[in-house]
């Protein structure tokens, strides 16, 4: 069977031995005779994928015993609300710097809960680069730092993480979760959803030091309140549990090739392709990121006008590539490289590129 080129922002392509072990395991779930969607979430079986699932992804990202691990609903949007409605607290504010659409959507869910700031911007060089932690406005009465790690649409990636901040670090990690290594304890809460490194869409992880979950207030709703789905180990209502099992496996493939530091050299090689490609284009293809900003996960670009861009994505469709549109807002070209996406089909994108500019 040929599988596509696919190169989607996200749900996005997961790996091929994924997709098959869950297929096998579809009709008949070690030996229960139901497929994991079957199984009760109360059941044996299930609570032990959702254990695992725990155990993987603390061992793949060396998360300490002080942070909990949740799985949660509502995609990384709903944390743009659960983030400031559990931590931002009483009297005070919450700073956001903004690198992208995320990073704006994020602030204004939050400015509806409470006082958030900006504390740094790149908007005004149309999100191209991350901003210098030099140039941080925290105010004093911060209850947390929001960034974003990895800017989905403007392709843009932070390379190094602000240390020493006087309030915690939380961070949007939806688009670059699990695509190299993680030193947690800079951060007070991750969150990501699971629809481009992770897994499927439909869980949400949110990982979060257990200092920060005193801050969940009893008055909020339960469903909201990141206290109560740790207590019940996210097990407080029916979780979605095809997706956690997916997640799983992902995260079983991502250990049996040698876990994010191998999964980090894999991206470098892949994005590097497609940098390549536009470097040496002479200018036929633009990165839109400036270089020390650019993203190993999403590859931005522009062609010189509209018509050369349509007919560019147009034959890289008839040639079988997908989802290389840039993001609606921003149009141009973007191709995501995520964790599952084959190092061949990178290759074969980059030889593409450089035939089109070739023949143009
Ligand atoms: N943050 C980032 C960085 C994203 O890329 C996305 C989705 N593309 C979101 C948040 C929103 O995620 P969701 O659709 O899971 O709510």
């Amino acid at each position: 069977m040929k599988r596509a080129l696919n190169f989607n922002a996200g749900p996005a392509a997961l790996p091929e031995a994924v997709l098959a072990k869950a297929e096998k395991e579809m009709m008949n779930y070690r030996s229960s005779g139901m497929g994991v969607m079957e199984l009760s979430h109360r059941s044996k079986e299930f609570e032990d994928i959702n254990e695992q699932t725990m155990n993987l992804m603390r061992s793949l990202l060396s998360i300490p015993d002080d942070y909990e691990i949740l799985f949660l609903q509502g995609g990384a949007s709903l944390q743009f609300t659960m983030v400031p409605m559990n931590l931002l607290e009483e009297g005070s504010s919450a700073s956001y710097v903004l690198t992208g659409t995320w990073a704006e959507k994020a602030l204004k869910e939050a400015q509806k809960i409470g006082n958030a700031v900006i504390a740094a911007s790149s908007k005004d060089v149309n999100y191209r680069s991350i901003p210098s932690t030099s140039k941080f406005d925290i105010p004093d009465d911060s209850s947390y730092l929001h960034i974003t790690t990895n800017n989905t649409i403007y392709g843009t990636q932070w390379h190094s993480f602000p240390e020493s901040l006087p309030t915690p670090l939380v961070a949007d990690m939806s688009s670059d979760i699990l695509s190299r290594p993680l030193n947690l304890s800079s951060f007070g809460l991750i969150y990501a959803g699971a629809q481009k490194n992770l897994g499927p869409s439909g869980v949400t992880v949110v990982i979060i030091h257990k200092d920060l979950l005193k801050r969940s207030k009893t008055g909020l709703p339960s469903m909201l309140n990141y206290q109560v789905q740790a207590a019940s180990k996210s097990l407080y209502n029916t979780p979605p549990t095809l997706s956690i099992y997916f997640l799983k496996l992902v995260l079983e493939w991502a250990e049996a090739l040698g876990g994010v530091k191998q999964l980090e050299m894999m991206n470098k090689e892949k994005a590097a392709l497609l940098y390549d490609a536009i470097d040496r284009s002479d200018g036929f293809y633009k990165g839109h990121a400036e270089k020390p900003s650019r993203s190993l996960m999403n590859i931005t670009f522009t062609l010189a006008n509209e018509d050369l861009t349509s007919a560019f994505l147009q034959e890289a469709e008839e040639s079988g590539f997908i989802g290389l549109a840039g993001h609606r807002s921003v149009g141009g070209c973007r191709a995501s490289t995520y964790n599952a996406v084959p190092f061949e089909n990178v290759e074969k994108l980059a030889d593409f590129m450089n035939r089109f500019r070739n023949r143009n």
